[in-house]
């Protein structure tokens, strides 16, 4: 058993333990319902969803990064160019590279973490869509990059797997402004299923068909194969039950995370550690991320006072040793935020005491080369 006085990166328990009744009759419910894949949950599930975002489709798929490669193949051909950034954990570049597409990478904006108009528009001519990714909970400049995208007559594929309920600077919520939008429901993200999940949202009638196809085997109807490069990629309807469940208090459980990490910049005012973070709705605070110099040392501090760290991501797409190609390109500041990027607890469940440790240790902790 962990100990009891050590604060983990997250802790799933605590959330299920709030919510065990309403989860046990979803699920008793579909144990009653004799339908297990894509059935009555999933239908309901994914009207529900696309309303909470503001778009007409959604398809429940079995996982964020099928959400991806589904939406990928849906708004480009075998053998396009994706153009994304490399610190986002390379999910965008499996996908990419399992729907039989190349990926190129621009370098991120040294505030934000993000791509942005300045990082990306020299590249645009190169490539034949951007996937953007709302990385730790930020919604990026996604109506400027729609704009850019357009003009190139390229597609836009946004990924909100870090960020559901993000409002936008365009004042919409994420995975409405681009072509189409991919989301996960892994167990830890701030929309989590108790197993896989995903989804994929478009307003656009025909994107929603082909996503709808691809997702199952490229069937237009049963064992009729229409459209090619399909998987079979299904959200089951145990996990579409439990997230109809939990979506909701999405909106209450982002606020949550919200004033965790506003606490923690709070408490670092002094120390000098910079964050991405920005205390507004635009921010749904999957992650609390903090740049410091002397990166071992101050993790080592904060594993001394009990409290858990991890790196998100410490190593960056193009120079992952399965994937790095011959003449890697160089992204000067995606490599240094790698070496400087430090992860703190966060979750709607962690306990006021708990933050307040993590806040004293952010508060007490130099950011200097000792
Ligand atoms: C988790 C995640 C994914 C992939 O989701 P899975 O459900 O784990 O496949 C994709 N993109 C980002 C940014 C993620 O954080």
């Amino acid at each position: 058993m962990s100990d009891p006085q050590r604060i983990p990166l997250n802790d799933l328990r605590r959330q299920l333990a709030e919510e065990r009744d309403d989860i046990r009759a979803a699920i008793d419910r579909v144990l009653d319902s004799g339908w297990y894949v894509l059935g009555p949950e999933c239908h309901a599930f994914e009207s529900e969803l696309a309303q909470f975002n503001g778009v007409s489709h959604a398809i429940g798929v079995a996982s964020g990064t099928d959400a991806l490669e589904l939406s990928i193949s849906s708004v480009t051909k075998p053998g396009a160019t994706i153009l994304t950034a490399a610190n986002c954990g390379g999910y965008t570049t499996t996908a990419a590279r399992a729907a039989g597409r190349g990926v190129a990478y621009a370098d991120v904006d040294a505030e934000t973490h993000l791509l942005t108009p300045a990082t990306i528009e020299a590249h645009l001519g190169e490539v034949d869509a951007v996937v953007l990714t709302h990385l730790y909970g930020r919604a990026a400049l996604v109506e400027e990059i729609a704009d850019l995208c357009s003009t190139a007559g390229i597609a836009l594929i946004e990924d909100c797997a870090q960020a559901i309920g993000a409002i936008s600077p365009g004042g919409n919520r994420v995975g409405s402004v681009g072509d189409v939008a991919a989301f996960s429901f892994y167990p830890t993200k701030n929309l989590g299923a108790l197993g896989d999940g995903g989804a994929v949202l478009t307003s656009s009638d025909e994107v929603n068909a082909r996503v709808r196809r691809l997702r199952q085997y490229g069937w237009g109807s049963k064992y009729a194969v229409e459209t090619a490069g399909g998987i079979n990629s299904r959200l089951d309807e145990l996990q579409a039950a439990i997230l109809r469940e939990r979506l909701h208090s999405i909106d209450i459980k982002n606020c949550r995370r919200r004033e965790i990490v506003a606490s923690y910049m709070r408490a670092a005012a002094t120390s000098g550690f910079k964050s991405p973070f920005v205390d507004d709705i635009s921010h749904v605070a999957h992650l609390a991320i903090f740049e410091v110099d002397d990166r071992d040392r101050v993790r080592r501090l904060f594993a001394s006072e009990g409290i858990a760290t991890d790196i998100h991501y410490p190593v960056p797409d193009h120079l992952q040793v399965a994937w790095r190609g011959q003449h890697p390109p160089s992204l000067p500041v995606t490599e240094s935020l790698a070496k400087r990027i430090m992860t703190l607890p966060t979750f709607p469940e962690i306990r006021e005491d708990e933050v307040q440790r993590i806040c004293d240790v952010l508060h007490a902790t130099s950011n200097q080369h000792s």
